[in-house]
């Protein structure tokens, strides 16, 4: 594997979704072994920045996959040579962000691609269907998960499905979903409770998991595989406007937006103006 490439003290790997499935691969033939798969996006990032001890889950992970093209693009405006001049140090994030806007080839250079939580349930899915992997679906609310995996089994009819259940990320709650899991035998458990609650929830339970191999966070993504939620038209992913989509969409996100946008940037600038090299 790569080396990691730290993002505002965040590693990231630099993976594409075959990179994924082939180590998802792997992983489920360890025996004894349990890995987490975490895809840390910009306000995930803005976040740890301030919550340290979520920053070490995300570290803690077996693999960091980069959740939005705000990743990408920061990963190759930290690469870029660092001037003295603060004018031409804002001129180059201009231009490194029109350079996401026109999907340019220079944006996938240090990162390869965008690896998107909701994408991996989907293609992790399709490939259960080789090799037999039992999934499980924790989190959404009540009811949403047994109508995605309706759904998701008429997309992949050969799909296991060992089980789901909505429950809650509370601490109290834990023994029982972690019973309930391991009646299932899942090899493969997605958590969708939102970040940080997912990550968390998963860091704190991976070892009571008893056939779990891998444990992956995925937000909102059992509410798309519901058809209860839509993702942002083709187009707009393209362009790295997938937060646009949301925003309209969801205009009570404006605060997480406004941190995974403008905020991120901002982090990021400091963060290069504040480096020695
Ligand atoms: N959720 C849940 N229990 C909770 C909090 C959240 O099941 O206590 C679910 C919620 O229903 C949704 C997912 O967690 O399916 C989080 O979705 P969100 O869109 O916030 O995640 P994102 O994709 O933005 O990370």
């Amino acid at each position: 594997m790569k080396e990691k490439v730290n993002i505002a003290g965040v590693e990231f790997d630099a993976v594409r979704y075959v990179d994924v499935l082939t180590a998802v691969e792997a992983y489920v033939n360890q025996e004894h072994k349990k890995q987490m798969i975490v895809t840390p996006n910009p306000e995930m990032v803005v976040y740890s920045q301030n919550h340290e001890a979520f920053r070490q889950v995300l570290n803690s992970a077996s693999m960091a996959v980069p959740d939005g093209i705000g990743i990408l693009w920061a990963a190759h405006y930290l690469s870029l040579p660092k001037s003295k001049n603060r004018f031409v140090e804002i001129v180059k994030v201009v231009s490194t962000l029109f350079q996401v806007l026109f999907k340019m080839k220079a944006i996938y250079r240090v990162l390869p691609d965008r690896v998107t939580g909701a994408d991996l349930l989907f293609k992790i899915i399709e490939e259960s269907q080789k090799n037999g992997w039992r999934i499980y679906l924790l989190g959404a609310a009540p009811g949403i998960a047994s109508i995605a995996i309706d759904r998701l089994t008429k997309q992949y009819p050969k799909a296991v499905f060992a089980g789901s259940f909505a429950g809650t990320p509370v601490e109290t709650h834990e023994d029982e979903l972690c019973e309930r899991i391991n009646l299932a035998e899942p090899d493969i458990l997605f958590v969708a409770y939102g970040s940080p609650a997912q990550e968390e929830w998963i860091h704190r339970n991976l070892n009571k998991l008893n056939t779990i191999k891998v444990a992956i966070g995925i937000g909102g993504a059992i509410d798309f595989a519901a058809g209860n939620a839509k993702r942002a038209p083709k187009l707009l992913r393209s362009l790295g406007l997938e937060w646009f989509w949301r925003l309209i969409t969801q205009p009570r996100r404006f605060k997480r937006i406004w941190n995974a946008t403008f905020v991120f940037v901002k982090l990021i600038f400091r963060l290069k103006k504040g480096s020695s090299s």
